[in-house]
């Protein structure tokens, strides 16, 4: 034993402990279930690789929780256990291999496994109940408590409609046991929950406490209020009964039917462990439509004689498993705090730490967004974290589990200095992200190149990020424009490049001059100017020069571009004030960048303005209109592909005068001009035929 796992098992004792009281007992977990799941599997497998760790009070010496106070206690007639879980297919099949030996089943060497005849059940996630029947009445349901004794809690069940009082027999054993799933249907589960949020109650986790909160009531009609519902799956009958007894599970559930239980109809007879993998996967999306919550499946060895053959462990039978769908949530070892740094010189803080399963794939690093986030997660080195990824979405770091931190943990904070270029990074007031601001860091330049080429930008094919890391790393690359000096002769020279990829990627760099002025202008990877935006604005503004002028001078011309709004217009500003972004326009026009629209280009914007209907008309806006707010009208008027100017003259198509039109109105009076009220434009705007 080594002091360090002694010490880790007895955390997670403490900690699991802890968690299952609050959970069995208190109806009020302080976990989610898969982080659960996770840490009794530590503690498992620290048990078994070291059998003297285990100690009495181990959770995993136990099933459930000790029975709770304000019920009389019932001792089962036969024992209620738990289910052993599997997480994937290897489990499952070591778990089909365990039971091979003990079944005395296993193949001789070069042999293939013989197959046994299994049922496949959704494994409801409620709470199990053990009626007892005598004569076909029911006399006494309890909870399954730690295994051995439960809560009889009769009169509730009694409630449930799905619990049939009396059985459909003719002739009824003088006892039998069934066992089965209570749960609380999800539509319910909301109810339940929403009436408790407008009483200023607390909230029940999930439906399996609300249930396990609900047959602990001690007033049977709030129980019935709740509209419980009951799956039944497992029979036991008197060894003596003379009656038609099956003999297979399979059977036993077309039994409980006949009896007049209610049974899950989402179950199979699976011939072999490759059907209850194609069972277990076919469930995987369906089960979500079910208005029940479900784990996973649970898988049963049919026959019930060879059941009976591979008994039980202390916990759980060995003749089923439950088979579990991936978590999405899991907790993991935090290893390091590691920052990236962006193109634009934000510093993300990134939480590395051992790789877990979640989802179906295994994650090792999750973004933790700025500094702000990093506080508020309150990371020591060490922590046990629990990290979330739900569907597609990217990883993510959702909590810490503080009883688990190493005793003097060191807290974790971003660094002072860039990680890449060491130059002291700064935050500004009421700003989120943390920067290095200086524009020679290689990973920004890394970023700003890999940017360049990208498929929305210059669209250069070969130049991936290993080769970029290679030419900043090497000195060679130190402006975007410098990748246009790189020759076949000093690329071939590289890592892992060939003569042949070397001379691809300087014709691609070459021809990707031609590119457009709106892709380069992307391209150069000003902050907020997206593909969209940079297409907005080469289109009003023709080149860099005029661009500059505009973003320097006459701010208010970038923000009248339709969709482009002051947060814009001042990034441009920012940009064009920094001597290095004007140094890099300088080397990009040296090798051969025009920065300007193409004749291409300039065809096709021609093209689709023509094809807008109020193309060559000018709008003067004067008064309030009843509705549209001046902006508005005019972005209306500007995405029909009209102008709105602010002087009215000879040359003006429209005025559209609202209440307390002053002298623009006059004027065009004076002028004989079209004079529109809101209704008029509207009408204007709504059809390409009346302009
Ligand atoms: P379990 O829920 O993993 O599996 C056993 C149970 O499955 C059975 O007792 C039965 O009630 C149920 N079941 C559903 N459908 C079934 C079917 N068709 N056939 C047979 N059984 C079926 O094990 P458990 O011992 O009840 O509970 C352990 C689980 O409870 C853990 O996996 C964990 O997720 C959760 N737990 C959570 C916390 C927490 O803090 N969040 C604490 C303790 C336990």
């Amino acid at each position: 034993m080594t002091a360090a796992s002694a010490q880790r098992a007895q955390e997670l004792r403490g900690l699991l402990n802890t968690a299952a009281h609050a959970y069995y007992v208190l109806d009020a977990p302080v976990m989610e279930d898969p982080v659960y799941d996770r840490l009794y599997r530590e503690l498992l497998e620290l048990e078994s690789a070291d059998p003297s760790l285990v100690t009495v009070d181990s959770p995993t010496q136990r099933v459930g929780g000790t029975p709770a106070e304000g019920f009389s206690s019932v001792r089962h007639r036969i024992g209620l256990l738990s289910l052993d879980n599997a997480f994937n297919a290897e489990e499952l099949g070591a778990w089909y291999g365990r039971l091979l030996r003990v079944l005395d089943r296993e193949p001789s060497e070069g042999q293939p496994r013989p197959a046994l005849a299994m049922v496949g059940e959704l494994k409801i996630d409620g709470n199990a109940l053990a009626l007892s029947y005598e004569n076909g009445v029911l006399v006494r349901a309890a909870t399954r408590g730690d295994g051995e004794q439960g809560e009889d809690i009769t009169a509730n069940v009694r409630t449930i409609g799905s619990v049939p009082l009396r059985l459909q027999l003719d002739q009824p054993p003088a006892w039998l046991e069934v066992r089965g799933e209570a749960f609380i249907p999800d539509g319910v589960f909301d109810g339940i929950n929403a009436d408790r949020q407008q009483r200023g109650e607390a909230l029940f986790a999930n439906p399996r406490n609300a249930c396990a909160g609900t047959l602990r009531q001690l007033d049977p009609k709030v129980v019935a209020a709740r509209r419980l519902d009951f799956f039944a799956y497992t029979l036991h009958l008197p060894d003596d009964w003379q009656g038609q007894r099956p003999t297979s599970q399979w059977d036993s559930l077309q039994w409980l039917r006949d009896a007049g239980f209610k049974v899950n109809p989402n179950a199979e007879l699976l011939p072999d462990l490759d059907a209850v993998e194609a069972f277990f996967n076919s469930w995987d999306g369906g089960r979500r439509q079910l208005d029940y919550a479900t784990d996973g499946v649970v898988v049963k060895l049919d026959n019930l004689r060879l059941q009976d053959a591979a008994g039980f462990t202390q916990k759980a039978p060995r003749w089923a498993i439950a088979l579990k769908y991936p978590a999405e949530e899991a907790p993991s070892k935090l290893l390091r705090l590691t920052c990236q740094v962006g193109r634009t010189g934000v510093i993300t803080p990134v939480a590395e730490f051992e790789a877990v399963p979640l989802a179906g794939t295994s994650v090792s690093r999750a973004t933790l967004h700025n500094a702000d986030r990093l506080d508020e997660l309150d990371l020591h080195a060490g922590d046990t974290i629990v990290v979330r990824k739900a569907g597609e979405i990217i990883p993510e770091v959702v909590r810490v589990l503080k009883e688990l931190r190493p005793t003097s943990a060191e807290r974790l904070q971003l660094p002072h200095t860039c990680p890449e270029c060491g130059s002291t990074l700064v935050r500004e007031a009421g700003e989120a992200a943390t920067r290095c601001i200086n524009s020679s860091c290689p990973a920004i330049l890394r970023g700003a190149l890999r940017h360049w080429v990208s498929k929305g930008a210059l669209d250069v094919d070969g130049l991936g990020s290993k080769l970029i890391e290679q030419l900043v790393d090497r000195g060679l690359v130190q402006s975007i424009a410098d990748l246009y000096r790189l020759d076949a002769a000093l690329l071939s020279s590289l890592e892992r490049m060939g003569q042949k990829s070397a001379e691809n990627l300087v014709s691609a760099l070459a021809a990707s001059r031609q590119q457009g002025w709106a892709r380069q202008l992307y391209g150069l990877g000003i902050h907020h100017v997206g593909e969209v935006n940079a297409k907005a604005l080469a289109a009003t503004f023709p080149d860099a020069d005029l661009l500059q002028t505009a973003a320097c001078n006459a701010p208010e011309s970038i923000t009248a571009v339709f969709g482009i709004g002051d947060e814009i217009a001042q990034s441009l500003q920012q940009w064009f004030a920094n001597p290095s972004n004007l140094q890099l326009l300088n080397g990009l026009r040296e090798q051969g960048f025009s920065l300007a629209l193409s004749a291409d280009e300039q065809r096709r914007a021609e093209a689709a303005s023509s094809e807008r209907h109020l193309s060559g008309s000018t709008f003067v806006l004067t008064g309030t209109l009843p509705t549209l707010s001046r902006s508005q009208a005019k972005e209306l008027i500007e995405a029909a592909g009209g102008k709105v100017s602010g002087s009215v003259s000879k040359k003006t198509s429209y005025v559209v005068a609202g209440d307390e039109a002053g002298s623009k109105l006059t004027k065009a009076e004076s002028l004989g001009l079209t004079i529109l009220d809101e209704t008029g434009l509207q009408a204007l705007l709504g059809s390409p035929q009346s302009a």
